[in-house]
Parts: C-alpha cells; structure tokens; sequence
C-alpha cells in the first residue's frame, strides 16, 4: 500500500490541515508520501518531513506549480499515480479544486470529506448537511480522497524523512495562468484552525453592531470570528467569515454562536465543535438542541458583560 497525500502550504510554511489528513492517512496504512508542489517551497517540505508517519516528502517546484494552479497540479498528480493506490488531500480550497480533476482523469469516482476510515476501502462521510452518516466501500483501483480535517486530530512530530527533488519538466499550465491573490489579512487566529470561535447570526441587526458586539469579545478571548450565513448575506460579516455547509467546516475546542438559531446548514459546519455555548433570546431556538451551555438573553446585554468581566 502507498498513499501520495498533497501538501496544503503558501511555500513557506505547511498548514496544519496536512498534519490533520496525514492522520486520516495513516489510519488507511501503509508508505505515506508527502507531495509538496510549489516554488521555493523547501521549508514546506521540510516542515512536512518531520511529521509522524511520513516516509518520504516528494518536493516538485515550478513557476507553473506557484500558485497552486489546479491543472499543472493534477497533470503532476496523475503522472505519478501509478506508484500509489490512495491519494488523497485536505479537503480545502485546494484540495476540492484537484482532487475531483485527478479522479476523472484516473476515471474513478472521488471519495469526498471522509471523517473516519473504517478499512483501507471503507469510510464514513457525511451527506444531508452532516444529517446522515453514510459508510462508503469503494471497489476502485485507486481510491482518491478528500478529508475532512476537522475529525481527525494533527499527526506529532517524528523523525525527519528523506525530502526528494522531482522533475517537473513535463508539466506547464496552458489553459490557466495566475494573476493575483486577493487574501484577507488578520491578526486574529484563522477560522479552521482556531480553538475558540464566536460567531454572530441575523440577530446582530448592522455590520456596525457586528463589529461592536462581537469583535470586542473575540479579541478578549483571541477567538477568530464567525458568521451565519444570514449575517453574511446581510452583509454584517465578510464572505469568509461564514461557518456551515457553503462556509467553513470547524471544529475549535469552544463555539460560541450568538444570535444565530441553529438551521441545520449552520450546524453542519461547526457542531463537531467539543464545547458549544448558545447565546439565543428564544429558548425554543435549535441551536440550544447542540449546545452544551445555552444563556436565554439578549445578546446586546449579555456580551458587552461579558466582555467587560473578562
Ligand atoms: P435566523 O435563523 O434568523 O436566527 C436568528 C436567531 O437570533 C433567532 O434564533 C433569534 O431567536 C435570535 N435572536 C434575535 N434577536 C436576538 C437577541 N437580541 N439576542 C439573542 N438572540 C436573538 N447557514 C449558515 O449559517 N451557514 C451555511 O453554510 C449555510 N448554508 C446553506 C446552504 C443552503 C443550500 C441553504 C438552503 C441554506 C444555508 N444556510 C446556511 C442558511 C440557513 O438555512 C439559515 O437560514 C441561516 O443559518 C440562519 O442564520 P441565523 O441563525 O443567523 O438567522
């Protein structure tokens, strides 16, 4: 058995989301290879060398392979998956963007957002917004898999592996060339990866209110931010913000949901969290049915105590 896991990471440093899909690997079993394609990505490698169970890291560098341009990406995957049966990556941007383009090229149907490996054929996934767990076998040939990271804890550190320079000679990018990144920058911690989230729903009324309710305890606590998709349709809280099944799936050791009623697309992205505070005047809200500690209030008197007794 040989699994080729793709690397999530900006060059220069790895996200902890292929720590999170290496463990996820490991549990299928057998060699774990680390493809990281980039350009002076050696730190990224590196950084994925010394995590537990890896024993080799694949580094391939191009100007084409930059930007992690999907079509290059999957050219690069698909040449070399005749020395894998699995491969398989985080199921981020990246992942979800070439995965699906390596299983139709290798013709086998793709295995997407697994939360458990059950055999090295077999695996749980959810389906209906996360309402239903459905066990999936696959009799493919080559098993191509995205991960949900949320359910799988990061890989340790280990003994560093051998890091291999690969040619990428063969792979240019015809059909697509990159122009530019549009990235929102923060101090506060990146939603996936966070340990405590709070996030604000339809209730908060205002992006004026948004920011003034929700940002100030969030800063208290150093808690990256969230939004029901409401808030961000309404426009009190960017895109990037939103938590659910068309937002981000996290999982942080405490969500606190403010003002957010608990739909079941919502709670798709962020019930796997292990603490969940509900902050709702309606006590009858579906979201108290998650929550581990549930206040019935108005949320613009409870936070700014809060704030202030933090
Ligand atoms: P509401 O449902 O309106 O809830 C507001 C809550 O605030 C209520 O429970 C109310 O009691 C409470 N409240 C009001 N005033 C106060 C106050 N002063 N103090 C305290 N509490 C108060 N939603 C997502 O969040 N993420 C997704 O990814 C997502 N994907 C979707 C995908 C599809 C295909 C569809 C159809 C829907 C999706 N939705 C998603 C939308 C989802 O169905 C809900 O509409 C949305 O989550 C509701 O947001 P909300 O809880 O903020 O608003």
């Amino acid at each position: 058995m040989a699994i080729l896991l793709l690397a999530d990471h900006d060059n220069s440093s790895l996200s902890d989301q292929t720590a999170k899909a290496l463990t996820a690997a490991a549990k299928i079993g057998g060699d774990v290879h680390v493809l990281v394609a980039g350009k002076g990505a050696k730190a990224a490698a590196d950084a994925a060398a010394t995590l537990s169970g890896v024993s080799k890291v694949l580094l391939a560098q191009s100007e084409e392979l930059a930007n992690n341009l999907a079509e290059p990406l999957t050219d690069l995957i698909v040449a070399l998956a005749k020395s894998y049966d699995t491969i398989l990556a985080a199921a981020t941007s990246t992942g979800k963007n070439v995965l699906p383009r390596v299983a139709a090229l290798l013709d086998v149907a793709q295995i997407s957002e697994i939360i458990e490996v059950v055999s090295a054929d077999t695996f749980k996934r959810p389906i209906y917004a996360g309402n239903a767990i459905q066990t999936v076998q696959s009799s493919d040939a080559k098993k191509v898999i995205t991960v949900r990271t949320a359910s799988f804890p990061p890989a340790s550190q280990g003994p560093a592996a051998a890091v291999e320079e690969i040619s990428t000679a063969d792979f240019s990018s015809a059909v697509s060339s990159f122009v530019a990144d549009a990235l929102s920058t923060s101090d506060r911690p990146e939603l996936t990866s966070a340990k405590i989230i709070i996030s604000g729903g339809r209730a908060l009324g205002s992006a004026e209110k948004f920011n003034e309710i929700i940002l100030p305890v969030a800063d208290k606590l150093g808690a990256a931010v969230g939004a029901s998709r409401a808030a961000v349709d309404a426009g009190y809280a960017p895109n990037d913000f939103q938590v659910g099944q068309t937002g981000k799936v996290v999982a942080p050791d405490l969500y606190i949901a403010c003002g957010i009623s608990g739909a079941i697309q919502h709670l798709a992205g962020m019930k796997d969290s292990k603490v969940i505070v509900a902050v709702n005047n309606d006590e009858e809200a579906p979201i108290f049915q998650v929550a581990d500690y549930g206040i019935v209030c108005d949320l613009f008197e409870m936070l700014p105590e809060l704030e202030k007794a933090l």
